[in-house]
């Protein structure tokens, strides 16, 4: 089993608190979609007679692009392999490309779940992070995604600058009574070199302090676990059967084939573990598709131990405390005082030989799991 994530590399402007890899220019839109139809027939063996059981279009945006063209390449793919009848199916979208007609194109083309970039239905709150859309956007779309998607995801983003706890309630009440059965609930991060960094630097942002971000957190916690969302990741609530397949797979270290500028793989075979990802330079993917990977390595058992920690306790699958106590052979009374200390802060538990986050540390899980990792 295989999933396949594209990488679409456009958005309409760039959001205030976004470093990710994109290009706010539409120009070279056909000629990507090209390159990306070069890049698969290039990685054709890859893929060929595989079953794909999920498939992402994340980006950038890649509601942007014509659906033609994102249907176009998923004939390309089910051409070359085997795409089980219910494969997940996500494109990411923001509020500002979608309408009906859109939404039933999408549909058409073989798309079955949107995911989409809603991160608030308040005006001051969406103005704050530089967003495109509106409130009433946010509301549209998504009472008509779920018109028409049986699987819809929203991403909610809390921290945003003048935030309190009473607007990030609100923002989650609304998403709860919309219906919405995936809700990402994200804090917002401050990425270098951003516009939203420079203005923290230069004083004229301030964002939520520590404490009151803890306490969006655990209100998000309480408020969605308390609706019967199941909390399957650090920031990843979704009602019985709608988490993302694609993501729950990636976590679980799970082969995936990256497509377009910047996109990463994991690959499996006969053992050998294969981490590799493409340049970050749409000029260099429109030039030579075919040979757009500029890193590739085979993972150490270093490297696997450590992956297997950190993905675990983000997906709090548990980890056995015989793995850990292997790992880490040649210094257990470390190992020990360190369990001993989080189970102390009431951020672990071990029971029947397992060790899993609390609910509280779900919070604190990538500082638990630096602690555990060899690395
Ligand atoms: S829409 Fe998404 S990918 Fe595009 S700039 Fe905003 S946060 Fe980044």
């Amino acid at each position: 089993m295989l999933s396949l994530y594209v990488h679409i590399p456009f958005c309409r402007e760039r959001c205030l608190y976004c470093d990710f890899f994109l290009v706010t220019r539409k120009e070279h839109m056909d000629a990507f979609f090209e390159a990306l139809g070069e890049e698969t027939r290039a990685k054709a063996e890859l893929i060929r007679g595989r079953r794909i059981k999920a498939i992402h279009f994340g980006g950038g945006t890649p509601s942007f692009a014509p659906v033609a063209l994102i249907s176009g390449w998923l004939s390309q793919v089910a051409g070359l392999a085997s795409i089980d009848p219910d494969a997940e199916i996500t494109l990411e979208a923001n509020p500002e490309d979608l309408d009906p007609e859109v939404l039933a194109r999408l549909r058409g083309a073989g798309v079955n779940r949107l995911s989409i970039g809603v991160q608030s239905f308040n005006d001051r709150k969406l103005r704050a992070l530089g967003r495109a859309h509106s409130a009433a956007d946010s509301s549209r779309t998504v009472a008509e995604a779920l018109e028409r998607f049986d699987s819809v995801a929203i991403d909610l983003m809390c921290g945003a600058e003048g935030e309190g706890l009473d607007e990030w309630e609100g923002d989650l009440r609304t998403a709860m009574s919309l219906g919405v059965p995936h809700i990402s609930a994200y804090m917002l991060t401050l990425e270098e070199k951003t516009r939203l960094w420079r203005d923290v630097r230069k004083g004229s942002v301030k964002l939520p302090g520590e404490e009151l971000q803890a306490a969006m957190y655990d209100l998000a916690r309480r408020m969605l676990t308390g609706a019967g969302y199941r909390h399957y990741e650090v920031s990843n609530y979704a009602l019985e059967g709608f988490h993302s397949r694609y993501n729950l797979g990636s976590w679980m270290r799970e082969p995936y084939l990256g497509f377009g500028p910047s996109a990463h793989s994991f690959m499996v075979e006969g053992g050998v573990e294969t981490r590799f990802s493409n340049a970050c330079s749409l000029t260099r993917y429109l030039a030579d598709p075919a040979h757009a990977v500029d890193f590739r390595e085979v993972l150490t058992s270093r490297q696997r131990f450590d992956e297997e920690v950190f993905l675990s306790l983000r997906i709090n699958r548990g980890l056995p405390l015989e793995f850990l106590r292997r790992g880490h052979a040649s210094e257990l009374p470390r190992l020990d005082a360190v369990l001993g200390g989080f189970l102390e802060k009431g951020w672990i538990s071990l029971a029947e030989g397992m060790v899993t986050l609390t609910e509280e540390g779900f919070l604190f899980a990538d500082q638990v799991a630096e602690e555990l990792m060899q690395g």
